[in-house]
């Protein structure tokens, strides 16, 4: 991500604009590749030193593309639960939802600890209806990202074993496009949002993330060394594609 440089800018497309972000790259060669990510936005990645105009034609081109993405994005980010952090309410954890337990406290801070069957989320009573919202929603994400550590490291031991491999460090992140990454020094990036997904499909991105130790792209011995210790990886992909647009709290 070195190097990087991020814009925000619009396009004129007859009548209406479309805003989009654009990440330059010096890593990048020629090609210009476009994604569409939740809000909904359009990334657009370009290498370093590509003429505006010419991102801007290519745009054009695949402004179909673009569109019907962008409406099926709108689509999903309507879909997604909208939590109030309120009692009765549902957090998924390894794919069981968690009933949550709000409890009043006293004080200015919140905290979310997980009891045996349910989420305990203790929130300031003087807290404003929005402000309680803003704070359950922190109080949870801490909670998972402090479990990630524990759960992370137990899941990339299990799986290294079976592949025979040895990754660098494993590292928690919070990006919103990316599941997980192998670095060059094969350290493993992990998302914490995973953690709402089942177990197979958080060993599914670990597997596929530890495999990358030995084989740097998905080529056909990537997929056959991870197939060999998990039969249905091909099926887990497919499902975390179906879900992935769901794991947001
Ligand atoms: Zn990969």
């Amino acid at each position: 991500m070195r190097d990087e440089t991020r814009t925000t800018l619009t396009l004129e497309v007859g009548e209406s604009e479309v805003a989009y972000q654009l990440v330059r790259s010096p890593r990048r060669k020629r090609t210009i590749a476009f994604a569409v990510d939740t809000g909904p936005m359009l990334v657009v990645r370009a290498p370093a030193r590509t003429p505006a105009r010419e991102i801007e034609e290519m745009m054009v081109r695949h402004m179909g593309w673009i569109l019907r993405h962008l409406a099926d994005m709108r689509t999903l980010d309507a879909s997604r639960p909208t939590r109030d952090y309120v009692t009765g309410e549902e957090i998924p954890y390894l794919g069981d939802p968690m009933p949550l337990h709000v409890v009043p406290v006293l004080g200015m801070d919140a905290e979310c600890r997980r009891r045996n069957d349910h989420f305990e989320l203790r929130l300031p009573i003087a807290a404003s209806d929005e402000r309680a919202r803003q704070l359950g929603e922190e109080a949870v994400a801490d909670w998972f990202r402090n479990h990630a550590d524990q759960k992370f490291a137990e899941r990339v031991d299990v799986w290294k074993r079976k592949l025979n491999v040895e990754p660098g460090r494993v590292i928690v992140t919070d990006p919103k496009t990316r599941w997980g990454s192998c670095d060059a020094k094969n350290n493993i990036r992990l998302s914490w949002r995973i953690l709402f997904a089942p177990l197979e499909i958080v060993d599914y991105i670990v597997a596929h993330e530890l495999c990358h130790v030995v084989h740097r792209n998905h080529g056909p011995r990537f997929w056959r060394k991870l197939e060999k210790v998990m039969p249905d990886c091909l099926e887990r992909r497919d499902r975390l594609r179906e879900i992935g647009h769901s794991l947001t709290l």
